[in-house]
């Protein structure tokens, strides 16, 4: 029977192959009573079912294969730590003391009410960890049963396979990272998951959040996994299949197609440079930037290197990041943006509580009120800036005095460096994000004091319809061609064009190709945006002819008709 399921689109792309069913938490707890003078040994049995786990672990982590993305050793690490937590490491044993239950049936009961406690967190982010309180909790009730660690993942050989999982542990991951899987599917994974973070350093197609996928499979079904869409279409007829066979096919002639792209110069026909920069989450992402032969780092997204850790990353270890990317770049721009946490990224090592998430105490509010850890961060990127053209980026400004007490707490931290004889580069370009709706009417007063400027589309959107960015129940709301929204950026660029400021995008507007027309009659000259992106904005850009752009981009800043602002983008695109 053929039908379909629709869920999170993870990764892009289209792939079809055989479902290859992957189970692992169907594990039943088995339910007896111990007389009191087994108990201490029923203790002793839990105890090296946890070191057992702590083993496995330990040896997965010693044993990444090699280009295993850097993520999953951080998630490795909280499977220990979940390990080591009196939660799982004492409570089982209390209840196996008090009930004189098994040790299976105390886990299993602890389990649940974690698990309970989890869903209840209002925080998306930490809610997302009841999934690797339930990995970690499975394999410990394995190790009780006897089971041996997961069976070895490996395709059917010769014939795409998509694995079909309930949820998938990083620790599956590392296995998985070995075979070459045509795409793979969850039940569960948010798009904050674990798994949706390391499927999109995979780069294999997938989609997550099915719900039954794992139930309403079964094994050897054909499975089209549609990346683009979020659908996975079991056992497909003919005709379905020799549709998606089709896209398939342009898709990948497209991205042959683009590569060719690579090595062109950035420019259009009437002749004018535009920079491609390229976003970053990680340092390794840094390679990813120069395969598609970026002109330089727009946004390194640091908080990556604060987030899933119990502690605050040494002033040392962000410098090896900051210095390995610089180098890495070779002379190329690399902008740094200083730690954006708060909001969706919260910090395991400093809560933030908020009703309201977005417009509490995040980026640079929370900097400031943690200048401990600001000044930590700025340190480590000046001494990086000695080795390459580094700059600093400070996100989510909204008045001058945050910029002023920001600024002030740069030259201290030169001061210190350069009262302790630590080289670094003093010219360090200091630039300041647009994205609040403030600051762009305010732009002039911020580019007067930085070096320049960088519209973060992806709040400034969300600060100017009022739309949550991660609330499911108003995305479709969420529109970059909104009147109020292109006037804010069309001056934000006008300022920067007037007073000598350079002015980049670099939220997602900057990578979508349907934009790249009307952001260069609008001005923008440098784009900023994932390295999967760069080929098919420059695509856009080699076609397009500037002087004959800016009168239809100023055409459209006086339209407020959505329908009459589609019209004439598409003339724009034509
Ligand atoms: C933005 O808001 O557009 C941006 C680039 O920053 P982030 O997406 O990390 O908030
Ligand atoms: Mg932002």
């Amino acid at each position: 029977m053929s039908f379909s399921l629709h869920g999170i689109a993870i990764s892009d792309g289209y792939a079809i192959g055989r479902a290859q069913l992957y189970s692992h938490d169907r594990l039943e707890a088995p339910h007896y009573l111990l007389r009191a003078a087994d108990l201490d040994e029923e203790v002793q049995r839990y105890e090296a079912a946890l070191t057992t786990v702590r083993q496995e672990c330990s040896h997965l982590r010693d044993h990444l294969p090699e280009g295993t993305p850097p993520e999953l050793a951080a998630f490795l690490d909280l499977h220990g730590l979940f390990l080591d937590d009196s939660m799982l490491a004492e409570v089982p044993k209390r209840l196996i003391r008090e009930q004189s239950c098994n040790a299976e049936w105390a886990l299993a009961q602890q389990t649940e009410s974690l698990l309970a406690q989890f869903e209840s967190i209002e925080d998306e982010y930490l809610r997302e960890r009841r999934h690797d309180v339930k990995q970690v909790a499975d394999r410990v009730l394995k190790a009780l049963l006897g089971h041996p660690g997961h069976a070895p993942l490996k395709p059917v050989e010769d014939e795409p396979t998509i694995l079909v999982a309930h949820d998938l542990s990083p620790s599956d991951m590392v296995l998985f990272k070995r075979h070459a899987y045509a795409g793979f599917i969850t039940d569960l994974g948010g798009a904050t998951s674990h798994s949706a973070i390391l499927a999109r350093s995979l780069n294999i197609s997938s989609v997550m959040a099915l719900h039954n996928a794992r139930a309403l499979i079964q094994e050897g079904d054909t499975l089209i996994v549609d990346g683009v869409a979020g659908v996975v279409v079991v056992n497909p007829d003919e005709a379905i299949l020799d549709e998606y066979r089709l896209r398939q096919h342009q898709w990948r002639l497209e991205q042959q197609k683009l590569r060719r792209l690579k090595s062109s110069p950035s420019s259009t026909l009437d002749g004018v440079s535009i920079e491609l920069l390229a976003n970053i989450d990680l340092p390794p992402d840094v390679q990813e930037a120069l395969d598609e032969n970026a002109a330089g780092i727009g946004l390194f997204r640091s908080e990556f290197l604060f987030l899933n850790r119990a502690d605050q990353p040494s002033e040392d270890e962000q410098f090896e990041a900051y210095r390995h990317v610089v180098k890495v770049m070779k002379g190329r721009p690399v902008v740094i943006r200083t730690l954006d946490a708060g909001a969706d990224k919260s910090l395991a090592w400093l809560p933030v509580k908020s009703d309201n998430p977005a417009l509490g105490l995040r980026a640079i509010r929370l900097c400031l009120a943690e200048p401990q850890v600001f000044t930590t961060q700025l340190r480590a990127i000046l001494r990086a800036s000695h080795y390459g053209t580094t700059k600093i980026l400070l996100p989510m400004l909204a008045s001058l005095t945050e910029l002023d007490q920001a600024l002030a707490l740069i030259d201290a931290a030169k001061a210190e460096l350069k009262a302790e004889k630590i080289k670094f580069d003093p010219t360090t370009a200091i630039g300041g994000m647009i994205e609040i709706p403030a600051a762009a009417l305010a732009a002039e007063w911020f580019a007067r004091k930085l070096d320049f400027l960088s519209l973060g589309t992806n709040d400034l959107i969300q600060y100017t319809l009022a739309i949550d960015r991660t609330d499911d129940a108003v995305a479709h709301l969420y529109d970059p061609l909104n009147p109020g929204v292109i006037q804010l950026i069309a001056h934000t660029l006008k300022v920067g064009k007037r007073l000598h400021r350079p002015v980049s995008v670099c939220g997602e507007m900057a990578g979508d190709a349907r934009l790249t027309r009307l952001l260069l009659g609008l001005g923008l000259r440098s784009f900023s945006m994932h390295p999967a992106h760069i080929l098919s904005v420059k695509q856009q850009i080699l076609r397009s002819q500037t002087d004959a752009l800016e009168p239809m981009a100023t055409k459209l800043l006086r339209l407020g008709d959505p329908e009459k602002i589609q019209a004439l983008l598409a003339k724009i695109n034509a």
